[in-house]
């Protein structure tokens, strides 16, 4: 393997433009601005457990680093920096010329510098730290709904699951949905602009990454609260996307990696909600409301109950 100074020099130095000191020393000086706080997250994917081994590479840099702004995204907090550790099967200079490029590519894409890496050999596995930050007391939480709340969702969730079961051969997607899908699984947008736009106006946050049932379910827990979700209110695309609809419901409620927002705010703000909508051009959709409770989550459709715990439970990776 070629040193891992030599690899670090090549793929990982890029210009920085808001940083004292980036890579090249023992570690990287970073300056927040007057009455921000820092907000910190690592989220890790490896090969077989978060993507498959053969995805492409420059798809791969891209999500990496999105991935991880999207939990960034979800405490309302301003990506400025990462550092990437990267363990490597062989020094394939080919594949982490492309990895960098969707890496930078989503960098540049969100204002981030790059200021410190790390290269080994090992199985494929990619962790990044992501720096963002929030002015003081302005961070969203998942511990903030209120009974009475209603709960918000943004954009299409379900499309990146339909993509993943399109590759596994568990559905067969035609176009143009099918083109929606595979963007949605490897170049998942990371709601930023939502996240600040939310800063006092949403109750609690969180990121879609591992459905919308599950992680609900740990906004619940936080905030103390239990919630009913209407089925009929969700966003079509998923339905609209895929002729099975159970498989449909299940990427819906169920399906990892969709990065989107999952937020609640008082019935007071639908207005600014709707207007925050318009201006970034991304739908905003109320399914739900917080109620009194520990946790419990109803899902209705027309009335009836559906076994929220079986979309729950739904995993992914299931042949
Ligand atoms: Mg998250």
């Amino acid at each position: 393997m070629a040193s891992e100074f030599a690899l670090i020099a090549r793929h990982f130095t890029r210009p920085t433009s808001h940083t004292e000191l980036g890579v090249g020393d023992d570690g990287a000086i970073l300056e927040l601005a007057a009455g921000m706080r820092l907000v910190v997250s690592t989220d890790m994917l490896v090969a077989g457990t978060h993507f498959l081994a053969d995805t492409d590479p420059e798809a791969l840099g891209w999500k990496t680093l999105a991935v991880n702004l999207s939990d960034l995204a979800a405490m309302g907090a301003t990506p400025r920096w990462a550092v990437v550790a990267v363990a490597l099967p062989d020094a394939d200079e080919r594949w982490l010329t492309s990895f960098c490029t969707g890496l930078f590519a989503c960098a540049a894409a969100f204002d981030v510098d790059l200021v410190g890496g790390d290269t080994t050999r090992g199985p494929l596995n990619l962790c990044p730290t992501v720096f963002g930050q929030v002015p003081a007391a302005q961070a969203l939480l998942r511990s903030g709904a209120h009974p009475g709340d209603d709960i918000w969702i943004s954009g299409s969730p379900g499309l990146a699951g339909l993509g993943l079961a399109h590759l596994q051969g568990r559905c067969k997607l035609s176009e143009p949905a099918l083109t929606d899908c595979l963007a949605a699984l490897q170049r998942p947008q990371p709601r930023v602009a939502l996240g600040a736009a939310l800063r006092g106006i949403a109750s609690a946050a969180i990121d879609v990454s591992d459905g919308l049932l599950g992680d609900l379910g740990h906004l619940l827990e936080r905030s103390a609260v239990g919630a009913v979700l209407q089925l009929e209110l969700m966003p079509e695309a998923a339905s609209r996307a895929c002729a099975d609809p159970d498989l449909a419901r299940r990427c819906l409620l169920g399906g990892g990696d969709d990065y989107e927002l999952l937020f609640t705010a008082a019935p007071s703000r639908r207005e600014q909600i709707r207007s925050i909508a318009a201006r970034l051009t991304l739908p905003l959709t109320a399914i739900g409301e917080i109620v009194e409770g520990d946790g419990g989550l109803r899902l209705l459709r027309a009335g009836q109950e559906l076994p929220a715990a079986a979309y729950r439970s739904y995993d992914h990776f299931a042949p």
